[in-house]
């Protein structure tokens, strides 16, 4: 293996002829994420960065420990593999982009693989990496209209729940003919799953279930009283899980609202390299949710990728904004907040119905967070429900699962989560992310009943 190259940009910081001093490999250093320096003009020197990425892609090929994460790995080895000199300095630079194009940022590698993220000297963060050289390829104006079309979420959803618009949008994603055509303004594949559009949205149905009733107690990190950031896709796409998680917040006495207004959470554009957008709707929504916390409420959204925007990337784009880091202490994953009450003897456990055989998937943006599998502990306490617990990636991850270059892809990612689901013979499939829970049950057979959210579950085993 050839002397990885040097970092040209300040941030980077070169490969030492030994990492086992400090900082070393088995150092017993907690990881740390420098922030992202996206503001700076280096960000976007296109020649620094594949200095970067040469580094960094020479240290993964000497580790090949996250082949079998993704399909941005396995590109890469390919590409030394095939190269004339079987190392890095091999690969034509205009090659780089393959990997990037198959990173779909859940982090895993980061966070659960790599032992040469900061504070190792080799300072390894690929996850960051690839944001960085898709916000190049953005700013160079290299991403297609038709991908930028399909991250508008909030607009979309705005649009699509419209009454007759749902039913015009929901009959193109019936129709396999209107798909293909629909399929090719928005870069969708004509097989992947699409989910349906809701007219009464999540905050038109909420907003009648918020009477008063409630007399919230403070527990440990919890205050008792929630605003409910629904998201683009709780409030267009799954209103009946939203409504859900609000009647068991209140059936455990937390008091809930939602927030006064809000825009897409931004991940979508993150995934694309924009971060101009990310810039537009972080301005959105910053004021109103640390307005909501400074008025006594804690936070919550019912997906994880929107909770991992403002848990890590928002902070790491803003690190000296005051009202980031208090959003970012503020915001939960129900089933965390749900864990938390109960380690203070303040969740109900009177379960009235038994859920049966769930297959239930820990979906990679909550499992990063490290705040543990407390969806899985909850649903376990739950008699009659036998889980099949499966931490795997799906494939879905964002519109990686739809996009036409890339949904063959994402089905062979999520080959052996679906038929790990079919062997379980599952009453339920259930994810946090509604997205994957779909896309694995889009590769199964028979299914009993459609993928389920676990809060809806939750409800359910309740019987309210
Ligand atoms: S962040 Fe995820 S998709 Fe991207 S390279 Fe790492 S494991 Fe693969
Ligand atoms: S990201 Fe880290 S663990 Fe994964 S292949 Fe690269 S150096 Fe190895």
């Amino acid at each position: 293996m050839a002397e990885p190259v040097p970092p040209a940009e300040p941030a980077a910081t070169p490969r030492p002829a030994s990492a086992s001093a400090r900082g070393g490999e088995g150092g017993l250093s907690a990881p740390t994420r420098h922030p992202l320096a996206w503001r700076d003009a280096a960000f976007y020197d296109e020649t620094a960065l594949h200095q970067e990425l040469e580094r960094v892609y020479d240290i993964c090929h000497g580790c090949r420990r996250c082949v079998s994460l993704c399909q941005a790995f396995p590109t890469l080895f390919d590409l030394v593999d095939n190269s004339a000199t079987l190392e890095v300095d091999g690969i034509a630079k205009s090659d780089y982009g393959k990997v990037v194009e198959q990173c779909y940022l859940c982090d895993l590698c980061y966070q659960t693989k790599c032992p040469y993220v900061p504070p190792h000297a080799w300072n390894v963060d690929f996850p960051h990496l690839m944001l960085r050289a898709k916000a190049v390829e953005f700013r160079k104006g290299e991403v297609p209209a038709s991908r930028q079309r399909l991250t508008r979420t909030t607009a979309f959803g705005k649009l699509a729940s419209i009454p007759v618009i749902t039913e015009a949008a929901n009959a193109v994603n019936r129709s396999p003919a209107l798909r293909k055509l629909a399929g090719k303004l928005l870069d969708v594949h004509p097989d992947a799953h699409l989910p349906e559009f809701h007219s009464n949205t999540a905050r038109r149905r909420v907003g009648k279930l918020l009477q008063p009733g409630v007399s919230p107690q403070a527990a440990g990190a919890t205050r008792g009283r929630v605003a409910l950031f629904v998201t683009c896709y709780g409030n267009y796409n799954m209103p009946q899980a939203v409504e859900d998680l609000v009647v068991v917040l209140r059936h455990n006495g937390i008091e809930v609202k939602l927030v006064e207004r809000e825009s897409c959470c931004g991940m979508p554009k993150l995934e694309l390299g924009d971060l101009q957008a990310v810039d537009r709707y972080k301005q959105d929504n910053l004021p109103v949710l640390a307005q909501a916390v400074s008025d006594g409420w804690d936070l919550m959204t019912p997906i994880p990728s929107c909770v991992l925007m403002f848990r890590q990337e928002i902070p790491l784009m803003y690190p000296e904004d005051a009202q980031v880091q208090t959003v970012k202490r503020a915001i939960f994953d129900p089933f965390e907040y749900l864990m938390l009450r109960h380690k203070a003897g303040l969740l109900k456990t009177q379960f009235t119905t038994a859920l049966g055989r769930v297959a239930y998937h820990a979906p990679c943006h909550q499992r990063v967070q490290n705040i543990g599998p407390k969806t899985k502990e909850l649903l376990a306490m739950i008699p009659g429900t036998e889980l099949e617990f499966i931490e795997r990636c799906s494939g879905h991850n964002g519109t990686y699962g739809i996009r036409r270059e890339t949904y063959e892809l994402s089905m062979k990612i999520a080959r052996p989560v679906s038929a790990r689901a079919q062997k379980f013979a599952p009453d339920f499939v259930s994810s946090d992310c509604p997205m994957a829970a779909d896309h694995i049950a889009h590769g199964m057979k028979d299914l009993k009943n459609a993928p389920a959210h676990p809060i809806s579950l939750l409800r359910r085993a309740y019987g309210i």
